[in-house]
């Protein structure tokens, strides 16, 4: 199959579908049924007394959220002393924060709705190979401890080459320990990896969480929250105190617009009251196509999420598509219920990467690149210890698009050339807390909350540096 994800194989669906037929009002459209999507309408409806509507191209959670990793981890595509050095600590560590509390809102969530869908939380593992990376993690460390993050302890091999590298003013955020600690950690026995750094992740199946989410909107608010699938966009008009959208010869009027497109945009927008938004919109976003696959196992292993940071090119591998620039392969366990009482483990190991300029040439049905897979089989039984020897039996071969915003950030907020337009997107590989948490963010500025300036405002994305704004 082409692209078989377990995520939605697990999709318990049993609602029926619909589609606009007519012309409907609502206060706030919400275009994307993903877990952006789906967030920002719970925060919305849990927030403020608008009425919602959310409307999707295609089906509930089929899209970045029904094709992803499913790790839960706080986690940007830029090192942390990278958005201090850019932006300045303040507004990093604020980022930081902000995603952190994430964690609370899924907890809020998982309440609120009374979930059932499984969601496993742990302390993770990240594994370096080289003594640059680790001094990069400690000097992340450092500066998280300056705006009091809190950050676990770095366990470096003790006889590790260079460790007389490692800046004395660090010695207080590692330990050295014996290398076999480090390889049992990571589950490994390649000797490659000399640093091991813990934290706070998790496992949940995204799409079943956010279609479990759906359903719970739709009981609780019935009066207020409508959803409409197989209705995708195809323009969004913005006017002076609202707008709307075209959908196959209906339109969707709204005084406010949220996109949670992940920026896989089929649409244009026309501003009518003022500049253009729609040349800059369309290039904000760039793709990346990202490979997965997993097998099954007995359930006789705790969940976990190892990465693997620098990992040497694999001997006869297809470097030109795997682990290319920054290659960090990752691994994750869960239980996984493949029928109804029939429970295993589930193993996904994922890594290659495809880049590709134009995201709407994209499809979810593209074939399954074959030398993706190789790869994939080659990094576990190169280094994950508990692989099966040999011939490995992946049920689920899946790939999914990571949408990379110009500053690789998430881009949350008002449009600032017409504000009736706002955005939750650009998934940048790591979302499902950034989504959430931008859902929050979302319902606090629709209720009129000043919120201070944030590296996720839609403006950093125009390439301007927050610092340079009023
Ligand atoms: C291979 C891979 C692995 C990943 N691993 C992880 C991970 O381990 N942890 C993590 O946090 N994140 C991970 N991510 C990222 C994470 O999955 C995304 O950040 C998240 O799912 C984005 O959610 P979203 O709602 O923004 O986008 P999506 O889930 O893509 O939803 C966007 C929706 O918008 C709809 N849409 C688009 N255009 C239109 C239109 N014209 N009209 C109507 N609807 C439209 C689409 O149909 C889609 O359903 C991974 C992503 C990939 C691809």
């Amino acid at each position: 199959m082409n692209n078989n994800s377990p995520w939605l194989h697990q999709l318990q669906r049993t609602r029926g579908i619909d589609k606009l037929m007519s012309d409907v009002q609502t206060d706030v459209a919400v275009v994307g049924a993903g877990i952006a999507g789906v967030m920002t309408a719970y925060f919305l409806l849990k927030n403020t007394d608008k009425e919602v509507t959310l409307i999707e191209a295609y089906r509930v959670a089929h899209g970045a959220t029904g094709h992803n990793a499913g790790q839960i981890v706080v986690e940007f595509e830029k090192e942390f002393h990278t958005l201090v050095s850019e932006h300045g600590l303040d507004k990093a560590a604020h980022a930081e924060k902000m995603v952190r509390s994430a964690w609370v809102l899924l907890d809020e969530i998982y309440q609120d709705a009374n979930l059932e869908t499984p969601m496993s939380s742990f302390m993770g593992y990240n594994g370096y190979a080289t003594v640059d990376r680790i001094i990069e993690e400690l000097k992340n460390n450092a500066l998280r401890i300056e705006s009091d993050i809190p950050v676990f302890p770095i366990y470096i091999d003790e006889n590790a080459m260079g460790l007389d590298q490692i800046p004395h003013e660090y010695k207080s955020l590692y330990s050295l320990v014996p290398q076999e600690n480090i390889l049992s950690l990571l589950e490994t026995k390649d000797t490659q990896y000399i640093g091991v750094m813990s934290e706070r992740k998790g496992c949940v199946n995204s799409a079943m969480l956010v279609e479990e989410v759906a359903g719970y909107l739709l009981s609780k608010y019935a009066g207020r929250f409508s959803l409409f699938e197989e209705s995708p966009i195809s323009e969004v008009v913005l006017e002076e105190n609202g707008g709307y959208l075209k959908v196959e010869g209906q339109k969707l009027n709204a005084k406010k617009i949220i996109l949670c497109t992940n920026g896989f945009e089929k649409f244009s927008i026309n501003n009518t009251v003022g500049e253009e938004i729609d040349t800059k919109f369309h290039h904000m976003v760039i793709g990346n196509i990202g490979y997965m696959a997993g097998y099954l196992e007995e359930l006789d292993h705790p969940p976990m999420a190892l990465q693997y940071h620098d990992v040497k090119q694999i001997e006869g591998g297809h470097k030109e598509l795997a682990y290319q620039e920054n290659p960090y392969p990752y691994v994750t366990r869960r239980p996984f219920e493949l029928e109804p009482d029939i429970k295993h483990n589930l193993v996904c190991a994922g890594g290659p990467e495809q880049n590709i300029e134009d995201t709407t040439v994209y499809s979810h049905s593209a074939a399954f690149m074959d030398r993706a897979l190789d790869d994939i089989e080659d990094f576990l039984q190169e280094t994950y210890e508990n692989a099966p020897k040999g011939y490995i039996d992946f049920k689920y071969k899946w790939h999914g698009l990571m949408g990379y915003t110009p500053t690789n950030m998430r881009v949350i907020g008002e449009e600032p050339k017409n504000k009736v337009l706002m955005y939750n997107l650009g998934c940048n590989g790591v979302g499902i807390l950034t989504s959430i948490y931008g859902a929050k963010r979302i319902s606090q500025i629709v209720s009129g909350e000043k919120l201070p300036i944030s590296l996720f405002d839609p403006k950093d994305s125009y390439g301007i540096k927050t610092t340079d704004l009023d």
